[in-house]
């Protein structure tokens, strides 16, 4: 995304208003008039809505003031059904964005950094490093770009691209809160996950976001209606430390205090616990019933991922009768779980495989 200060999608509803105050002396009726255009139309040129038309020189200072168009993409891979697109970034780097077709909609795996300081084994972003996180508005414009540019019917959000979204949360969270207003884009706040590794501290955060009712001339619903996702990927300490490092900071113990504690709005709401099963590794019958015993007093449901292999993969996919068995050992133990598809593993546009090891190597003649 080319992005400079003024960039307006970085900018929700009540900002966009107090900036056209600040800088022109104008109110709702102007910002609220060029944010609906935006985010519904796609469209920003404030001199083809009818409330600029009185007044043309504030079409064209707004049009001076705010610098927008959608980034450029850079690359594109897919299996004609599933696919990643790349736009490009200022700095020479690149975000990486996956659309998914579900049923009736499509959803949109978004990034929130370039490359991910978290270090999973079994993921081909923790071999880029981290070389930063995203503002807001490059978070919004990988959603633009898929609604307005490339015509998708995005209705649902996944924050499981690059990156840790618990590591740059303020911006993922100004992002929510544009994505899902009900004067643009307007994505239920149900239908948008935030996906975390297990980062304690930033699941207390989002916990208490969460908790805050929302204000009464809210035109969304707060925080009250994120999902959490999880990933879990291990039975144990030892093997979820070997997997990710993260789990020597915040073990299991301490990652389970935080679940208990993070509210779900509403009673058929879960916490999801993604668990990616590798072969040999974490995908045997004890492990099952670890892991069943260690989700036993939350309301989860566990989402199987068959280990997508990234360029180099050193890893093993389970066999389809692996993944099954797995499941039935679940569920016999009372642990409700879903099977999730591989789509787009072909053209690495699967979970744990997006990245680019060559953004890693040239990191100082980009930055
Ligand atoms: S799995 Fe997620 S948190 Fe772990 S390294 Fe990959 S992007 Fe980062």
């Amino acid at each position: 995304m080319l992005s400079g200060p003024d960039d307006i999608l970085r900018y929700d509803y009540d900002g966009l208003v107090a900036e056209f105050g600040r800088r022109f002396g104008k109110g709702e009726y102007h910002a609220g008039a060029l944010f609906r255009s935006l985010y519904r139309h796609g469209e920003p040129d404030p001199g083809k809505l009818p409330e600029f038309a009185a007044n043309p020189s504030l079409a064209e200072a707004v049009r001076g003031a705010f610098g927008y168009r959608l980034p450029e993409q850079s690359g594109r891979a897919g299996d004609g059904v599933t696919y990643k697109f790349l736009l490009k970034l200022r700095g020479g780097l690149e975000s990486e964005s996956v659309v998914i077709p579900m049923r009736q909609y499509k959803s949109l795996c978004v990034s929130s950094q370039v490359g991910c300081k978290m270090g999973c084994t079994f993921c081909e972003t923790a071999k880029m490093g981290y070389l930063r996180s995203l503002d807001a508005s490059e978070i919004v414009a990988q959603v633009m770009y898929a609604r307005h540019a490339l015509k998708e019917p995005i209705e649902n959000i996944v924050f499981m691209g690059m990156g840790e979204p618990m590591d740059n949360l303020d911006n993922v969270l100004q992002a929510v809160r544009i994505l899902s207003d009900q004067r643009g884009l307007n994505i239920a706040q149900s239908a948008i996950t935030i996906s975390t590794v297990g980062h304690v501290d930033g699941i207390r955060r989002l916990a208490r976001a969460v908790s805050e009712p929302p204000a009464d001339d809210s035109h969304g619903s707060g925080f009250t209606r994120l999902r959490l996702a999880v990933s879990l990927n291990a039975p144990n300490d030892a093997i979820r430390s070997r997997m990710m490092p993260i789990n020597r900071q915040w073990p299991l113990a301490e990652l389970k205090k935080a679940l208990l504690d993070f509210p779900l709005a509403r009673k058929g709401d879960f916490l999801f616990m993604e668990y990616v099963l590798i072969a040999g590794v974490n995908d045997a019958r004890e492990h099952a019933l670890e892991v069943a015993e260690y989700l036993r007093d939350l309301k989860a449901c566990v989402n199987l991922i068959p280990y997508n292999p990234g360029l180099d993969a050193t890893l093993g996919r389970p066999e389809k009768e692996g993944v099954a068995a797995f499941y039935h050992w679940l569920m016999e133990a009372g642990q409700y779980c879903r099977i999730r598809g591989t789509k787009g593993k072909d053209a690495m546009a699967a979970c744990g495989q997006l990245g680019n090891r060559e953004l890693k190597r040239k990191p100082k003649a980009l930055a």
